[in-house]
């Protein structure tokens, strides 16, 4: 847990909507697109997160498909580091190298180009939403198989409650906000 930094973030919050029973019943999504619109919280959050991990070396941000894009894009830019997308099983148009994860019901797999990452390579992973961690930890595993260095996790927020962070023990885990 980080108190401190936590509540020093929570004015955020404002700017993330819940949407009810969506996609599904019984899900409350968390929807970062006022937070995004936000010129004062998304620049925010974009220099909260490199300020985290600014003093280790990244080589790339990753981004998982497909809200962690629109956070992983402006990291990269910040660390004048690369970009690299991990994406749902079949949306990639070159060779992958892939990893199956938990769902509720059953398991999907997500990809990755099989030459995105040079051996040794520092990687940041991001997202927009840790809840379960099973997709954290995949794109972990994943960017190990591909020859990489987990340089640290990063997501705007978690929902504490899943324990998802339960699933990252041994990497440098950093949320803005918790729920
Ligand atoms: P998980 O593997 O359970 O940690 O789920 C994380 C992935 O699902 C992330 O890519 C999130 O964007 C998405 N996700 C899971 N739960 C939510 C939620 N309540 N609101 C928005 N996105 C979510």
């Amino acid at each position: 847990m980080q108190p401190e930094r936590e509540r020093d973030h929570e004015w955020l919050k404002e700017f993330i909507r819940d949407i009810p029973d969506f996609p599904k019943e019984g899900v409350t999504f968390k929807d970062i697109t006022p937070l995004l619109a936000d010129k004062k919280a998304f620049t925010y959050t974009i220099d909260a997160i490199a300020h985290h991990f600014d003093r280790d070396e990244v080589d790339k941000v990753l981004g998982i498909e497909a809200r962690g894009f629109m956070v992983a894009a402006p990291l990269a830019y910040r660390f004048t580091a690369g970009l690299i997308p991990v994406r749902k099983k079949g949306k990639l148009p070159w060779h992958v190298e892939s990893q199956s994860y938990e769902l509720e019901y059953g398991h999907d797999h997500l990809e990755m180009h099989k030459d995105a990452i040079e051996p040794g390579e520092r990687i940041l992973i991001v997202d927009d939403v840790l809840a379960t961690g099973g997709t954290a930890r995949a794109t972990a595993q994943l960017t190990e198989v591909c020859g990489g260095k987990v340089a640290g996790l990063a997501t705007i927020m978690e929902l504490s409650f899943l324990e998802g962070r339960s699933k990252l023990s041994g990497y440098d885990f950093f949320s803005l906000i918790s729920y």
